[in-house]
C-alpha cells in the first residue's frame, strides 16, 4: 500500500515509520511546508520522497492529514476535490470544526476522522519514534459520514498500529479532549509562566527541580504552533473546563488565606481518588475495546 503523510512531524512522521516497519505500507509520499523538515524526514526514512500536495495524492490509497488543525482545516476540502478512490484521514486534535467544514462535500464519504491519543511535547520529524502508538486509544468520530469501505481500510490502519478503537461523534471528543488534554496543558503553560515569573534565578530552578515538577511541566514545552490552533477551535469547551479549574484554584488559595487545613485535607483526599478513577476507566475501556 502507498499512502502520502502531508505534514511530515511527530504524528505523521510516527506513524509512517511504523507502518512501513510492520510492512502495511510499502511507500511513503510525504509533503512538507518546511524544507529541514523535509530533509530530516527523508533522512530518517520517515518518507520516501516529498513532493508537491498536488503530485503526492496522486497513485496512494490513503492520505494521512497530520498539520496542526488550522491548516487541515484549510486543506482538506481542497484535497477532497482532487480524490478519486483514495482516503483521507486526520489525525487532529479537534474534532468538530473540521467535520463542519466539508460536511457538503460531494467526497465527504471518503473522509475518516480520527485523533489517536498518544503525543508528546516534540515536534517535527526528529520527535518521530516507531512503535509509540501501542497499546493506546483512537478516537474515530462521525463514523456514519464515512464510507464503510473508507472506514474499514482505517481501522484496519490503527489496528496495526496496535491503537484500540473508541466512536463518538465530533462534538462529544472536543469537549472530552478538553477535559483529559486540552486543560492539562494550560495548566502546565501558566505553571511554567509562574516559576519563571518568581524565580528569575534560572539556575536556582534547575538545581531544585524534581521529578514532581519536571513532570508536571513537562507539556510546557509543548509547539504553539500546534496549541494556538486547539485553543481556538476549542475554544468554548476550554473556557468551560477552564472556569471549573479556576473555582478549584480558589478553594485552595481560600484553604490557605483562611487557614482551613481541614477543608484543605478534604479537597486532597478527594482528588486523590483520580488514581482509583483512572485504573477502573482503563480497565473498563480495555474490556469495551474494538
Ligand atoms: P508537528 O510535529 O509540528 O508536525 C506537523 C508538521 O507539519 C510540521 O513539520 C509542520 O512544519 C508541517 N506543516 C505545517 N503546516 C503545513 C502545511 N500547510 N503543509 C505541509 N506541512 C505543514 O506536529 P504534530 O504534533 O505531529 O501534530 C500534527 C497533528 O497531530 C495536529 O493536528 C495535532 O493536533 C495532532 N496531534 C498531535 C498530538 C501531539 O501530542 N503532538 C497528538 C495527537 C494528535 P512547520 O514546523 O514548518 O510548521
Amino acid at each position: 500500500m502507498k499512502i502520502c503523510v502531508i505534514g511530515i512531524g511527530l504524528i505523521g512522521g510516527s506513524i509512517a515509520l511504523t507502518l512501513k516497519k510492520k510492512g502495511l505500507v510499502s511507500y511513503v509520499k510525504g509533503v512538507e511546508a518546511n524544507q529541514q523538515h523535509a530533509e530530516r524526514a527523508l533522512a530518517l526514512g520517515l518518507a520516501d520522497e516529498i513532493l508537491p500536495l498536488e503530485d503526492a495524492i496522486h497513485e496512494t490509497d490513503i492520505i494521512i492529514l497530520s498539520v496542526p488543525v488550522s491548516a487541515a482545516e484549510n486543506m482538506l476540502p481542497k484535497i477532497l476535490d482532487h480524490i478519486t478512490t483514495q482516503v483521507v484521514m486526520d489525525v487532529g486534535s479537534t474534532k468538530y470544526g473540521l467535520v463542519k467544514t466539508v460536511k457538503d462535500h460531494p467526497n465527504r464519504k471518503r473522509f475518516v476522522a480520527t485523533h489517536p491519543m498518544w503525543g508528546t511535547e516534540y515536534s517535527g520529524p526528529d520527535a518521530a519514534t516507531l512503535n509509540s502508538f501501542s497499546g493506546k486509544a483512537v478516537v474515530v468520530t462521525d463514523r456514519e459520514d464515512s464510507d464503510a469501505e473508507a472506514l474499514l481500510k482505517i481501522e484496519n490502519l490503527y489496528k496495526t498500529l496496535g491503537m484500540h478503537i473508541v466512536y463518538m461523534n465530533s462534538e462529544a471528543h472536543d469537549l472530552h479532549a478538553a477535559y483529559v488534554s486540552h486543560i492539562s496543558h494550560i495548566t502546565s503553560f501558566a505553571l511554567a509562566n509562574t516559576v519563571l515569573e518568581k524565580e528569575r534565578e534560572e539556575d536556582t530552578i534547575f538545581q531544585l527541580a524534581s521529578a514532581g515538577f519536571e513532570s508536571t511541566v513537562r507539556l510546557a514545552k509543548s509547539n504553539p504552533d500546534m496549541w494556538v490552533p486547539i485553543f481556538m477551535q476549542n475554544r468554548e469547551n476550554v473556557l468551560d473546563v477552564l472556569n471549573e479549574h479556576i473555582t478549584q484554584l480558589r478553594k485552595f488559595k481560600s484553604c490557605l488565606e483562611k487557614e482551613n487545613y481541614e477543608y484543605l485535607r478534604e479537597l486532597i483526599e478527594k482528588a486523590n481518588k483520580i488514581g482509583k478513577v483512572l485504573i477502573e476507566k482503563q480497565n473498563t475501556g480495555l474490556k469495551n475495546k474494538v
